[in-house]
């Protein structure tokens, strides 16, 4: 079992806790400090209900509700208190996936008392920072997240085998995370309606309709292993990592040291367990470009962040000059086997003795006690400061 937290209206929510004016009133956070000429990417629940939601022109929010509330986002209000939500939920001692700046998964299938925990975390998530949470539990992190939503905001669902097909025929299949509005018109075509149509449909069905993405759904719709099984697996096929930035930004220097951070982490995935990878994949998300996802093979197997780094950049070349906005980014080295030989050249031999040596020096001192200084960059950049995600 999974369970997923999904704060409630993060970001605005954070801002009303800290000024009490804004409290019960329509506000929008902004990701640029011209309030008539920025995009929100927070929306208050009283501003929700009057049908303004992140995304949308602040213009267009502003016409909505002329006496509307407006603050820039300060990112680093968020990110601390993201890094806070996350020391609260360390000592639990449950396996924790970061999955993004407002979201958090936990792996409880030795919990006894799922609901009774879902509570304790939302009380004290609420004494701490005078913010709400909702909370899904559900037998995979597809199923928990869809059910975070239900009940929102403030509130719990948990998805079990009784109740499993009476709530997904209530709840529209576009609620479905990755299901998006292309899919969503091909499902209604083929009379696919309801997350419960989704549910039932087979493999078969889903890959021959929707390809390699129909597949994956079914994959995690059914799935009951947990986050966890894919981490611990002894002999991974693929090895990666993603984030979800707080918003789309097409800042070039921000995304490539995103890129190298996530492809430094792979690298050291890789390292641990002492294995090399041929195929990079790379997986970018954005309103303009939808999910874009491409993957090459080179014919030199690495473990180096910064070849695997080099190699993810090449790809994303593919999308041309204009880089679009970007708001969830993901690294996979596959095609996996042992090096099998002893490095040839010297060069080689210094870069892998460098690498051992960070490995050490990070394994003593912490994560990224020491990482390469272009990750540095998106710090200054005021950007989210990546030492801060992890
Ligand atoms: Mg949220």
């Amino acid at each position: 079992m999974i369970l997923h937290i999904d704060m409630d209206a993060f970001f605005a929510s954070i801002e009303q806790a800290i000024n009490p004016r804004l409290k019960g009133k329509p506000l929008i956070v902004g990701s640029r400090a011209n309030k008539m000429r920025t995009v929100v990417c927070a929306a208050s629940y009283e501003a929700k209900r009057l049908g303004i939601d992140s995304g949308m022109p602040s213009a267009e929010a502003f016409r909505i509700c002329p006496h509307l509330e407006f603050v820039p986002a300060d990112q680093s209000k968020y990110i601390w208190t993201s890094r806070e939500i996350l020391k609260l939920l360390e000592p639990y001692g449950l396996q924790l996936n970061y999955a993004s700046i407002d979201e958090f998964q936990l792996d409880i299938r030795e919990t006894r008392e799922p609901l009774k925990l879902a509570a304790d975390i939302r009380k004290k998530i609420e004494e701490n920072f005078r913010i709400t949470a909702s909370v899904g539990i559900a037998k995979n992190w597809l199923l928990a997240k869809l059910a975070s939503k239900l009940n929102k905001p403030d509130g719990v669902a948990m998805l079990t085998e009784s109740n499993l097909a009476e709530t997904l025929a209530n709840v529209a299949a576009e609620k479905l995370c990755g299901v998006g509005q292309s899919t969503t018109q091909t499902l209604q075509s083929l009379g696919v309606l309801t997350c419960l149509d989704l549910y039932r449909k087979s493999a078969s069905f889903l890959s021959q309709n929707l390809g390699k993405f129909g597949l994956n759904l079914f994959v995690s719709l059914h799935a009951e292993d947990s986050f966890s099984d894919l981490e611990q697996d002894a002999n991974p096929k693929s090895v990666g990592h993603s984030y979800t930035l707080p918003w789309p930004t097409k800042t070039p220097g921000f995304i490539r040291g995103w890129l190298r951070l996530l492809s430094e982490m792979v690298a050291e995935r890789l390292r641990q367990q002492e294995l090399t990878a041929k195929v990079v994949h790379l997986g970018l998300g954005g309103p303009e470009i939808g999910h874009f996802s491409a993957q090459k093979t080179f014919s030199q197997a690495s473990n180096d962040g910064y070849e695997i780094y080099l190699r993810a950049a090449k790809i994303m070349a593919k999308i041309g000059q204009n880089m679009p906005k970007i708001r969830f980014l993901g690294v996979t080295c596959s095609n996996l086997s042992s090096p099998e030989y002893a490095p040839l050249f010297k060069e080689q031999e210094k870069r892998e003795r460098l690498l051992k040596t960070v490995d050490r020096i990070n394994h003593r001192f912490g994560d990224r006690a020491i990482f390469p200084a272009i990750i540095c960059q998106t710090r200054r950049s005021g950007q989210v400061p990546v030492s801060d995600t992890l």
